[in-house]
């Protein structure tokens, strides 16, 4: 394992590409709504990413055909984008999607609501979503990689759902996915030690029902073994001497001039 730690100016433009990514999720997550096609939702966040001088981190990557992954319901990660895939009101689409701006990538996820959705399916949403933060502020000098998936496994499993083992979060820098690994299960106060330079994108899957996984039969997408409904969320952060940066946000840094 080797594990590139970044110099401050490395992290400042890993900045940038982190705020053209924060700002292709969030137009897509504003365009979800009922009738509308995952292919349509793909099309939005390529716009952005080259309007805003980066190039989508997902297209042609290990082969993957599109700018965003958009995972339906049971759909855990990896769904391709198609213009068969309608949107309708009660459903969860996880988007996934990532820039690299001047060599260097940003990664992030959510899910949106389609619509109302089941008051179950509600809180999933609510609890994926606190699992991340939980994650993300363990990125802190001093703490180990096992204290992240530690916090998020907790979180997952208080609330009686249950977190995926077979994909995991990342180090990511000039390449979307470096070394190491970084699981949302694990044990307090083991693992690597994490250090100010390091860049991780944390993203905890939760699952409602079961933690298994399948395959599907395109060799991308991946579901719940249950076809339960499953919740993705994801921000690269950058471990600093002052604690976490997250670096896929909007305010991130200002465009170069
Ligand atoms: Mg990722």
């Amino acid at each position: 394992m080797k594990v590139l730690l970044k110099t401050p100016a490395q992290i400042e433009a890993m900045a940038e590409a982190g705020r053209v990514s924060a700002l292709a999720l969030r137009r897509v997550g504003e365009a979800v709504e009922p009738g509308i096609t995952t292919a349509e939702l793909d099309a939005i966040a390529e716009k952005v990413i080259r309007a805003e001088g980066g190039t989508p981190a997902f297209k042609g990557y290990g082969g993957f055909p599109a700018s965003i992954c958009a995972s339906v319901n049971d759909a855990v990660v990896h769904g391709i984008p198609s213009r068969k895939m309608k949107l309708r009101e009660g459903d969860i689409i996880s988007i996934d999607t990532g820039a690299v701006v001047g060599g260097w990538v940003g990664d992030n996820a959510w899910t949106y609501p389609v619509g109302e959705v089941a008051p179950e399916v509600a809180r999933l949403l609510e609890v994926g979503e606190k699992c991340m933060w939980e994650g993300l502020a363990q990125a802190a000098p001093k703490k180990r990689l096992g204290d992240i998936g530690h916090a998020v496994q907790s979180m997952a499993e208080a609330a009686g759902f249950s977190v995926v083992r077979e994909y995991v979060g990342h180090g990511i820098g000039r390449a979307m996915h470096e070394d190491p690994n970084v699981p949302n299960f694990g044990r307090r106060r083991t693992g690597l030690k994490l250090l100010p330079g390091m860049v991780l994108a944390i993203e905890p899957m939760v699952n409602m029902g079961t933690r298994k996984v399948v395959e599907g039969d395109d060799g991308w997408i991946v579901r719940t073994r249950d076809g339960k409904p499953s919740v993705h969320f994801e921000k690269t952060v950058a471990i600093t001497e002052d604690g976490p940066r997250i670096l896929t946000t909007e305010e991130g840094h200002p465009r170069p001039v």
